[in-house]
Parts: structure tokens; sequence; C-alpha cells
């Protein structure tokens, strides 16, 4: 196989060449190690695993017919030296030695790099990793167990990839005093529920009490004293079109997702545009579930958002009003009232939810009514919140700067706020915060 390029051979699964020092670094050419492929505007950071921007992945090299080798490097979490595998897209070996990632020399480490700077004075990479389908995640719970996190994976031939017919959750377990938390776990397992009722399924092989079991479960078996939750109900089957033709199957992955648009996103707030793709109607596809199929809309929105060089896209809905963004719902700050878009035509956030009720304790006013475009731009503050995003100002909207350019004060006692709530030091944290028992030996079965 010659060269690889990023588009549709070489993914990046969360690869991470973590960089000892020096501050995020963009690999905007070609990763050391990683051969020829060119994994774009990968982003890694020197203080996290899998905080890549962009999600480039390096899965399935091998399925691909390319040759790993493995490469000594400090582990970071652990003691002493460990070999982690590195793939090379020419067959070729891939050589390490003394310089990092991007030195564009031939130095050992050469993989064709691009900006110049050794980012790694230690003789090796810190770390480079090469993660699993699953992000880091070493079990994934299968209908009633854990199993590892290679057995997590779907027949082709199935309701679920052929056509997107399957519900999902987004839900975050934070790092707190009381151990590791989750977030409004009852909400989104109801949420769950609600979504599966709204695309037919019936007969579901769980329950409400069995999916906060697995949830639990393959957090504290994956020993992540934070990370992100995504339990799935999927049509296994079904190749004629209906419900009833296939059997709905339950899986629960986790993973560490740090942040999701990016580290800077909170500070200094992020720039987006108005989509051309109109949000779903409801009488098209229901915008109260959440339906993997829901996000091609999302995936068509936030590609054409993020190659015109924006951060995120704003979906207006079939009547012409904001309806929300690919994964996240909006608000508006005006003359310190707080707006937010009528829930009929979208996903009803959780974290929408939650800052309805921080804000108004907070003393403001919040009123649901719809928002056009030129309100957007009028606006003194605009910001977006999902489970990922968590609370994100927008300093730029359709090149037209939002108020003073940068995450206004609302907007940062929200954020400052949520951030309390989540990390157990907020009044409300009890309330929401739900933590992750032991594990259960008998959830693993061998
Ligand atoms: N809208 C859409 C389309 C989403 O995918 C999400 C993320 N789940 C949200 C809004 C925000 O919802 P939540 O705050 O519950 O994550």
């Amino acid at each position: 196989m010659g060269e690889v390029d990023s588009t549709h051979e070489v993914h990046v699964d969360g690869a991470l060449p973590l960089v000892n020092r020096g501050s995020e670094k963009t690999l905007g050419g070609r990763a050391s190690g990683i051969g020829h492929a060119d994994i774009g505007a990968a982003k890694f950071l020197n203080h996290g695993v899998n905080e890549i921007a962009d999600s480039a992945r390096i899965s399935d090299i091998e399925r691909l017919g390319e040759h790993f080798c493995f490469v000594p490097a400090a582990n970071l979490f652990g003691d002493g030296v460990e070999r982690f595998p590195v793939a090379r897209a020419d067959g070729q070996t891939a050589p390490f030695g003394s310089k990092g990632l991007g030195s564009g020399s031939p130095d050992p480490l050469a993989g064709g790099g691009n900006d110049g700077d050794a980012v790694s004075e230690t003789g090796f990479h810190s770390r480079v990793i090469i993660m699993d389908k699953m992000g880091a995640a070493r079990y994934i719970w299968i209908r009633d167990s854990l199993r590892p996190a290679s057995e997590g994976v779907v027949p082709f031939v199935s309701a679920a990839v052929q056509y997107g017919f399957s519900v999902f959750e987004g839900i975050r377990c934070y790092s707190t005093d009381i151990g590791p938390a989750v977030f409004r776990m009852d909400e989104h397992v109801g949420r769950l529920l609600d979504s599966a009722h709204i695309v037919g399924f019936r007969d579901l092989p769980v329950t409400g009490e069995q999916v906060k079991t697995a949830i639990n479960q393959t957090i504290a078996a994956n020993e992540f004293s934070a990370c992100y939750i995504r339990p799935m109900i999927y049509l296994d089957g079904a190749m004629s079109l209906t419900v009833e033709a296939g059997e709905p199957r339950f899986v629960v992955a986790v993973w560490e997702w740090k942040t999701f648009l990016g580290a800077e996103a909170k500070e200094r707030g992020i720039r987006a545009n108005i989509a051309s793709f109109t949000r779903l109607h409801p009488n098209i596809m229901m915008t109260k579930a959440k339906v993997s199929g829901n996000y091609v809309s999302s995936i068509l929105a936030k590609t054409e958002s993020q190659r015109a060089g924006f951060d995120e896209a704003i979906m207006l809905g079939p009547d012409g009003y904001v309806a929300e963004c690919t994964g996240e719902n909006l608000f508006i700050v005006r003359n310190n009232i707080v707006y937010t878009t009528p829930r009929a035509g979208i996903l009803e956030g959780i974290t929408r939810d939650t800052l309805i009720t921080l804000a108004r304790d907070l003393g403001y006013s919040v009123v649901e009514e719809p928002i056009s475009r030129d309100q957007l731009y009028i606006a003194d503050e605009v910001f977006v919140c999902g489970t990922a995003a968590e609370v994100i100002g927008l300093r730029e909207i359709d090149f037209r700067v939002i108020g003073d350019g940068k995450a206004g004060p609302v907007t940062r006692a929200l954020q400052q706020d949520f951030d309390k709530l989540v990390s157990h030091r907020h009044a409300r944290s009890a309330e929401w915060l739900t933590p992750v028992p032991a594990l259960d030996a008998a959830a693993v079965r061998s």
C-alpha cells in the first residue's frame, strides 16, 4: 500500500503523541511514526489523553493491511517505560529516536513532520497512544455484562449500521471529592428510554434501573475518574424496514473526552455560522429522540461550518427561526434577560435545563421564545451548551462580532456555576450528581 491520506484510510483513534513541554500543537501534516499518513488538523495537547480537537483517528490500520511497530515510551500514567503501537502506513517499520513530532528533519523520528519544532526533549515521544475503537476503554457493556472493548462491534447487516436506526445518550461522569459521579443520570436514562419509545421500540432489553447499573459498572470497570458515557439501544437485523423485523440490543461505551470544542473555546468563545442545512422538521425526523440517523444532519452542518473556517454551525428550523447547533442548544442574553429557543423543534437538552435553573438561581429571567437570525447578531451574549461542549460563548456569528467579542458576564457566571455544580461544589450538586459505586464482580462475565 502506498501513501495513505486521512480522508479515507487512516484514522487516528485518539492517537495522541503527547507533548512534554510546550502548549497545544497542531499536527498539520504527518505524525512522526505514523508513516505517510496525513492526519490533517488533529490537535494534541500536553496535558491529557484524547484531546484531539478534530477527532482524527488511526484505527483500522491493521484492517487495512498496515503494519504496526512498537515504540518504547515513557508512561505518563504509571511507572517506567511502556511500548505503544505506532502505525506505519507504507509497510515500513517506523523508526524512532530523539526528536519529537514535526521535526521535518531526517531525524530518527521522522515521519514527515511539518512544523520544525521538537516537541519532546526526553529522547522519545512522551507517549504515543493508538487507542482501540472505543477510545481508551478496556471494557464495554453488552446486553447484560461487561465484555472486553474489542467485542464492541455490530454486525454489518443491521438496521443500526445500514439505516442509522439506534438511539443513544451522551452523559458525563465527573471527577469529584466524592469520587467519580455521573451528572443527571436519571434525566439521561429517562431520555434514552423516551428516544426508544419515540422511534417505536416496544420490548426493550433493559429497564431504566438496568441502564443505570450498566453505566456505573462500565465506568467502574474502566477505572475512569471522569469520562463520557454512551449508552445505546440499536436495532439488529431489520433489513425489511420495520422495527419488528429486528432485535433491540443494548450497549454502553465509555471514553475519556475532556474538551469537545477545544481547550481555548471556553476562554475565548468560538466562531459560528448559520448552516445552509435546515434542522429537522419533527414530521421528517423527530428531534426529541437522540436517533443516530439524525446526526447525519449535524455532520453535514458541522463539516460545512468547519470547512468554511468556523468552529460550530447554528441550524435554523423549518420555520426559519433558530433551532439549535449540531450537538448543543442555544441561548442569547439581551438587556440582562436570558432567552432560549422553544422546545418543540429541538432536542430538549439536559444542560439547557440545568442552565435555565442556574440562571434563575442567579436572578435572571429566562424566556423561551423564537429567536431569529438577526436577534443573534444584536445580542449582548450568545452561548451554547450540551453535555459534550458544556457551556461555550460565541464570540462571532457569520463574521459579525457578538457583544464584546468574548464570553460575556452572564456566560462566564453560568460557566463558573456549571463547573462548581459538576465538581460537587454547588448547592445543587447533591441533587444532580450520582456517585459511581464500586465494581460488582458479578457484572464481569468471563
Ligand atoms: N441538541 C442536540 C442536537 C444534541 O445532540 C445535544 C447533545 N445531546 C444537545 C442539543 C444538548 O443536549 P444535552 O445538554 O442533553 O447534552
